[in-house]
């Protein structure tokens, strides 16, 4: 089970690359599985074990490629990386949540989104707002 609720990481931030990753691993997991089923020739099964796993990451990266230009999702530090090593921060999705929109800028925007519920703060912003209309005039 890939209970989205538990695709956070430390910072609280959505690990919207790493679910997404996550369960297309599974799927392509179950795939593998199913191919031994089908044969008990070791060749076959190795050639059918490569080509589902190139098929899913290809896929993988069509879907990521997709979010990066909708700027959803960023290239992990270690997508550069030649080497198969895990990496902690993607999980090996190789992308993670934009900065944009990480827990600290979500937090951001709503602080001056929620500022004119505030009557201490939208007092201050009414002072501001008067003083530079004074100063123009
Ligand atoms: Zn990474």
């Amino acid at each position: 089970m890939n209970d989205w609720k538990n695709f956070v990481d430390q910072n609280g931030d959505f690990q919207l690359a790493n679910f997404l990753y996550k369960n297309i691993n599974d799927l392509m997991k179950h795939a593998l599985d199913m191919g031994t089923l089908l044969s008990n020739d070791q060749h076959k099964l190795r050639a059918y074990k490569e080509q589902t796993k190139k098929l899913f990451k290809n896929k993988w990266f069509d879907i990521a490629r997709c979010l990066e230009h909708f700027e959803v999702i960023d290239k992990c530090i270690c997508f550069s990386d030649q080497r198969e090593v895990y990496c902690e921060i993607c999980k090996g999705a190789r992308y993670k949540i934009s900065n944009y929109l990480s827990a600290d800028e979500v937090r951001d925007v709503s602080l001056f989104v929620g500022a004119m519920q505030d009557a201490e703060v939208q007092e201050k912003l009414q002072k501001g707002l008067m003083k530079l209309l004074d100063d123009l005039s």
